[in-house]
C-alpha cells in the first residue's frame, strides 16, 4: 500500500511508533525513525533489520523541541531519499498528576513535546512537501482529547490542541495537496499502559465495548490506511481507534 513512499515517524523506537514503522516497511515504504536517544534508535533499527534485512530503514535523534534541529534532520532525509511523502508526529508523553500537585513547569513540559514538537515537525516538512507537490501529515491524538480525563490535565489539553492543529492545517494545506489527519487511540498496550497493575487493567477492559485493550498494530493499521492512497479524499479527520471507549 505504500510502495516506495518515504515516511518519517517520530517516537518510532517503541510502542505505537515502532509498530507503525514495521507496518509501513512491510507495505513497501522506506522509513526514518526519529527517537530521543541514539541507543534506543540503534536497538529499534537492529530489531527491524532482524525482522527483514531488506527493509530500508534508518534513524536519527534530533531534539524535537528544537525547530531548527528538526528542520535540519528533515532536510537530510530529503537529501538522502529525494522526498518525504509521510510524516507521523507520534512522540508523546503522558501524565496523571492531580491538580494539587501540578506545577507550571510540568504542564509546559507535556505541552512542549505533545504540541510544540508536533508543530516543529510540521514546520520542517511542509516546505519539502510543497516543493514536491504534496504529502501526508499524520498526528497521534488520543481518546482523551475528546472527553478529558480526571488528573494529568496537560495530557488531554495537549491532545485537544493536536486535534485543532490537524483540523486547521488540513484546511490550510489542502490546496497544496497535503492531507492532514490524526489517529485517536484508546487504551493501547505499550509501555504507557504496561506500567498499570493487573487489578487496574480488568476494570478498564470492562469499560471497553470491544472488551479488549488495543494493540499497537490496531493503531498502525489506521495509520496505514490514512497514509495510503486509499484515504486520498480523507483530510481533517480525527480517527478514533478505541473499541468505542469514549468516556
Ligand atoms: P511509548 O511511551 O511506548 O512511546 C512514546 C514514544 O515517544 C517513544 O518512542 C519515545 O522514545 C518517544 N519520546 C518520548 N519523549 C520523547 C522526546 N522528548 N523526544 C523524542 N521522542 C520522545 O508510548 P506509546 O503508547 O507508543 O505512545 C505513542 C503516542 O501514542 C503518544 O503520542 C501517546 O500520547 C499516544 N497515545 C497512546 C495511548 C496508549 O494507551 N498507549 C493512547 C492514546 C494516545
Amino acid at each position: 500500500m505504500l510502495k516506495n513512499k518515504v515516511a518519517v515517524i517520530t517516537g518510532g523506537t517503541r510502542g505505537i511508533g515502532y509498530a507503525t514503522a514495521k507496518k509501513f516497511l512491510s507495505n513497501g515504504a522506506k522509513v526514518v525513525l526519529f527517537g530521543s536517544k541514539e541507543e534506543t534508535v540503534s536497538k529499534a533499527l537492529a530489531s527491524l533489520k532482524d525482522e527483514n534485512p531488506d527493509w530500508e530503514v534508518s534513524g536519527a535523534c534530533p531534539n524535537l523541541n528544537d525547530a531548527e534541529a528538526v528542520a535540519k534532520e528533515m532536510a537530510k532525509v530529503n537529501e538522502t531519499y529525494g522526498r518525504i511523502d509521510i510524516l507521523i508526529n507520534n512522540a508523546g508523553i503522558s501524565d496523571s498528576t492531580g491538580i494539587d500537585d501540578y506545577t507550571s513547569e510540568q504542564f509546559a513540559k507535556i505541552m512542549q513535546l505533545n504540541v510544540n514538537a508536533v508543530m516543529n515537525g510540521v514546520l520542517g516538512v511542509v516546505p519539502i512537501m510543497k516543493a514536491q507537490g504534496g504529502g501526508v501529515i499524520l498526528n497521534t491524538s488520543s481518546m482523551v482529547s475528546i472527553c478529558g480525563q480526571p488528573g494529568g490535565v496537560a495530557y488531554p489539553t495537549s491532545k485537544s490542541a493536536v486535534n485543532g492543529l490537524t483540523w486547521s492545517l488540513a484546511r490550510e494545506l489542502g490546496p497544496s495537496n497535503i492531507r492532514v489527519n490524526a489517529v485517536a487511540p484508546g487504551i493501547t498496550r505499550t509501555d504507557m499502559v504496561a506500567a498499570l497493575p493487573e487489578q487496574m487493567i480488568q476494570p478498564l477492559i470492562n469499560a471497553i465495548p470491544i472488551r479488549r485493550i488495543g494493540e499497537p498494530e490496531d493503531i498502525a493499521n489506521a495509520f496505514l490506511f490514512l497514509a495510503s492512497d486509499m484515504a486520498s479524499y480523507v483530510t481533517g479527520e480525527i480517527l478514533s481507534v478505541d473499541g468505542a471507549m469514549r468516556t
